[in-house]
């Protein structure tokens, strides 16, 4: 692979419940159940080359062993937030050598202060009585816990990520994450409602040209933009990037986090997005960087 090129594997791409819910009869869901394929979606996470994870979900090491890529060489992990569809902190728990765990790479994982306090609540039986957050925990785990901010720009490895706020649930400090390497760089959105002046400008400041932009998709055409983004936000920030250089002249925006409210299944979605100035990943969906612009594998 060349150096600054970056693969990244959508290892999930729906909504809190997945696609279809479990207990759904609705016609999206149903169709889905019909179709399979990339009309089944697991809970949303993001593979980048064999070693960066954006979010250690649910279904994060199910997805990862279907879709080839297992997770054992995972040496970074970018946390949106805590939420259940985006964090099952007991993944944490199969670290340690102290359980049987063996070849574990350190792992370091980067999220707000209010996500680290969530996961060490849910975690605080299995890790008592020193909890997560203890230096000893760290080692006894095998990792490290970085703790960033909304508009701090770190590296993590071979990778420069920027974090910005999303407009999200306040309690556990929602971040999305600009990641760079080389000349190469994607924006991963999710899960956010619309997003302030503020957040535009930000981008700017850093000069960003992303190959390749992510965004929520929770609510399909016929639904309104609520608590987050829906197919008409994803359309105008797509025409949004593409009008003010936010995008390489061969930039993708690709959808993701699909609930089944107002999104139809797959190939009925992809073909209003591709309408629409945007595309619709699906699981185990791969887009290479160095080579955007014709349609991933
Ligand atoms: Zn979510
Ligand atoms: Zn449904
Ligand atoms: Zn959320």
């Amino acid at each position: 692979m060349a150096v600054g090129s970056m693969e990244v594997t959508f290892l999930g791409t729906s909504a809190a419940n997945a696609y279809p819910e479990a207990f759904c009869r609705c016609a999206n869901c149903t169709r889905a159940r019909e179709l399979g394929g990339p009309s089944l979606r697991k809970r949303s996470a993001l593979l980048v080359n064999d070693d960066l994870l954006i979010d250690l979900g649910p279904d994060a090491q199910t997805a990862a062993q279907m879709h080839g890529r297992p997770l054992t060489t995972v040496r970074y992990c970018l946390q949106t937030h805590a939420h259940s569809d985006h964090l099952d902190a007991s993944h944490l728990l199969s670290r340690s050598p102290g359980w049987g765990v063996v070849g574990a790479s350190r792992l370091h994982f980067y999220a707000s202060w209010g996500t680290l306090r969530a996961a060490a609540h849910v975690l605080e039986r299995d890790l008592a009585p020193a909890g997560l957050l203890a230096p000893e925990t760290g080692e006894f785990l095998n990792m490290e816990l970085h703790p960033v901010e909304a508009l701090q720009t770190f590296a993590a490895g071979p990778y420069q990520v920027t974090a910005f706020a999303a407009n999200h649930d306040p309690m556990v400090e929602p971040l999305l994450y600009a990641v760079q390497r080389g000349e190469h760089s994607f924006f991963y959105g999710t899960d956010t409602a619309a997003l302030p002046e503020e957040f535009w400008q930000a981008l700017h400041r850093h000069g960003f040209g992303f190959d390749l932009a992510i965004w929520d998709h929770t609510y399909g055409p016929e639904e309104e933009e609520r608590d987050h983004l829906s197919a008409h936000e994803v359309m105008a920030y797509a025409a949004r990037m593409r009008e003010e250089g936010l995008l390489a002249e061969r930039g993708r925006v690709l959808a993701t986090h699909i609930a089944h409210e107002g999104n139809p299944a797959h190939p009925e979605l992809d073909a209003f997005a591709a309408q629409h100035g945007y595309e619709v990943a699906y699981d185990g969906m791969i887009v290479c960087l160095n080579e955007v612009g014709g349609r991933g594998g």
